[in-house]
């Protein structure tokens, strides 16, 4: 099966050919029509694999068809919260910001807007690029938590999340602030919010989270 093959958007599968992906990678061919399909869902895959588009790809797709988008900030102003459809976490900045890039480049001209949120430098210009209105961020835990305390974003929009090298975050100690972002997002009302956990390896810790966040998942090791 072919990119062309499932069924992205034509926006996006532009963007696709762009960057000249052909064949999806064995990561990709599972968990895409899966995560399309609107499941929740765990993955092994290792750097390299091809697992950004494997996570990105449904997420952009999804939000495109979310009639909301960034419409719904009526242009923001200085106390307006972000209030993105998507979340990406992942555990460093360097991961956050590549995933951020990659992202954009999928998400060329089409409507979704995107950011990307981490430690390590000053948060006032990623509150203010927040204030614009965003679809989709990209962040690492830490950060996150931060904006969430200062109200600056809501995650009560949440539709999609994705988490990225799963067992690093553990490793890094970022489990506490894993899981508080997630119970913002379990706040009533209840959402119906697709996650895909991805990770190289599983430990217990790791089942657990699944056990916790995920909801009659599919599990894919390729
Ligand atoms: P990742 O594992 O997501 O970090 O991707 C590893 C590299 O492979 C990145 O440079 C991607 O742009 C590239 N890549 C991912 N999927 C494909 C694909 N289907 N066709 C060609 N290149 C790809």
């Amino acid at each position: 099966k072919t990119f062309a093959e499932i069924d992205l958007g034509d926006g996006l599968k532009l963007n696709i050919r762009r960057c000249n992906y052909i064949k999806p990678t064995p990561i990709q061919r599972h968990a895409i029509p899966i995560a399309v399909a609107g499941r929740d869902l765990m993955a092994c895959a290792q750097t390299g694999s091809g697992k950004t588009a494997a996570f990105c790809f449904p997420i952009i797709s999804g939000v495109l068809k979310n009639t909301l988008l960034v419409a719904r900030h009526g242009g923001g102003g200085g106390n307006a919260v972000a209030c993105p459809l998507a979340l990406i976490l992942a555990p460093t900045r360097e991961l956050s910001c590549q995933i951020y890039e990659e992202a954009k480049k999928f998400a060329y001209m089409t409507r979704v807007q995107i950011a990307v949120a981490y430690g390590g430098t000053s948060i006032y210009n990623q509150l203010r690029r927040l204030e614009r209105g965003v679809d989709i961020l990209v962040a690492t835990p830490g950060r996150l938590v931060d904006m969430i305390e200062r109200a600056k974003v809501s995650l009560k929009m949440i539709k999609y999340l994705a988490l990225d090298e799963a067992d690093r975050m553990l490793d890094m100690g970022f489990e506490p602030q894993i899981r508080r972002i997630v119970e913002q997002m379990d706040m009533p009302p209840p959402g119906t919010r697709q996650t895909m956990l991805f990770s190289a390896t599983f430990p217990d810790e790791i089942q657990r989270f699944a056990s916790d966040f995920l909801s009659d998942y599919v599990f894919l090791a390729v």
